[in-house]
């Protein structure tokens, strides 16, 4: 028998497992044009022509055995690391070099790694609401604790009134996620700002150490010349998660990395703690040919502009339809305002018109649903005569 504590995360996964069953269900039953699945955040723009011809590039001129061997280092090799430091300087002017990076497993791996890394049991996590639900199973995966900080409905930025009181002596991590996964919203320089001052009062306050792990997959996924703020001018404690999986679609290949200041507190700790929670979480190092990929394609990127389109249709559709919504300056999701309290009950309703979206309580935000635009233009236009049917759904129970 497997262990109790997964069999309960088998049954708490079983929702989105079942969503994918049922999409593919559907798709089968009525036909790929007449479903409207907006359940997953998996890229639909084509991967960049570049990502192609670098692999063929690789495969020409690399050794084999050393491309496909165990790396060096658990952290990656120091080639590929030290181009994406030079690459994130000079974007960010920052002073960055191999020695700040650490290759990964996409952010899921990211986010394990670094969070082995920093929890001991009972280290609690801030998160604002609503959250990435994985983020759940990450930090109980060290025994860390949870702790939910509830945003502005009105704009979706955190509380931070709300947050200031959340910090206690257990504090040891701050999760941020912008652009966010599932609102789509942007955190303003004020925020970050706000959020960095409370952090350095609280640390001083406790005497300890409080580190903003910067989640950013969506970074660059970003709308009407929006810029994501680079967390680590803000607040010196902080660790840096990117990921590949979305910026160049590549979620499959698993690869992304984590950024570890020298200005952050304990860095050569963090950074060899990091290397090795690599090794024995099982990636033993990130997916070699990926690293070596990801070396000539830092200047690659996809087309936003399809994203953007599905955004401004899906957005004013919706909104002309009577749904109620805030407009989203990056990623690829819209939050919308369920027409009725229940989300769960409404997505289950949205289901028997073909539509698959997902409730806001998987974010820990009730009363609200998940709409992922990373599909066809197509599928939105044809959508939206069926969410029609949706807003005034209250009406038909
Ligand atoms: N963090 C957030 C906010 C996400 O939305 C996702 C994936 O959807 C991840 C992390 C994990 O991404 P990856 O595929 O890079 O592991």
């Amino acid at each position: 028998m497997i262990s109790q504590k997964m069999q309960k995360l088998v049954a708490g996964s079983s929702a989105i497992r079942a969503m994918f069953t049922e999409g593919n269900r559907l798709r089968e039953l009525y036909g790929k044009k007449n479903v409207f699945d907006f359940s997953l955040g998996n890229p639909n723009v084509a991967v960049p022509n570049q990502v192609n011809e670098a692999i063929v590039e690789i495969l020409d001129s690399e050794d084999s055995l050393a491309l496909h061997g165990y790396n060096k280092s658990n952290a990656g090799h120091a080639d590929v690391r030290q181009a994406i430091a030079e690459n994130l300087n000079e974007r960010f002017k920052t002073d960055f070099s191999e020695q700040n990076i650490v290759m990964t497993v996409g952010a899921a791996g990211g986010l394990n790694v670094i969070l082995k890394t920093l929890l001991d049991p009972g280290d609690e996590v801030i998160v604002f609401v609503p959250f990435f639900g994985e983020y759940r199973n990450y930090v109980a995966n060290y025994d860390g604790i949870l702790v939910e900080v509830s945003p502005h409905i009105s704009d979706f930025q955190p509380d931070l009134l709300a947050f200031a009181k959340r910090i206690s002596k257990r504090t040891k991590a701050v999760i941020i996620n912008t652009p966010n996964n599932p609102t789509g919203v942007v955190y303003s320089r004020e925020t970050i700002k706000k959020i960095a001052e409370i952090l350095v009062e609280k640390e001083q306050a406790f005497d300890t150490d409080i580190y903003l792990i910067s989640d950013e997959p969506y970074r660059e996924l970003v709308y009407d010349g929006v810029t994501v703020p680079f967390l680590p001018h803000y607040y010196q404690n902080t660790l840096v998660v990117y990921s590949y999986s979305k910026s160049l679609s590549l979620p499959g290949e698993r690869i992304g990395y984590l950024v570890i200041p020298n200005g952050c507190k304990d860095s050569a700790a963090i950074f060899a703690g990091a290397e090795v929670a690599t090794r024995i979480l099982g990636f033993v190092n990130a997916p070699s040919l990926q690293q070596k990929i990801i070396k000539k394609c830092l200047h690659a990127s996809i087309d936003v502009a399809y994203y953007n389109r599905n955004r401004e249709t899906l957005y004013h559709g919706l909104k002309d339809l009577g749904f109620v919504c805030i407009k989203p300056q990056g990623a690829f999701y819209l939050f919308v305002k369920a027409p009725i309290e229940d989300d769960v009950a409404f997505c289950k309703m949205a289901k028997r018109f073909h539509i698959l979206i997902v409730p806001g309580s998987a974010f820990a935000c009730p009363g609200y649903f998940r709409v992922a635009y990373c599909v066809a233009y197509e599928t939105i236009v044809n959508a939206l005569p069926v969410f029609a049917k949706l807003v005034n759904v209250e009406e038909k129970i």
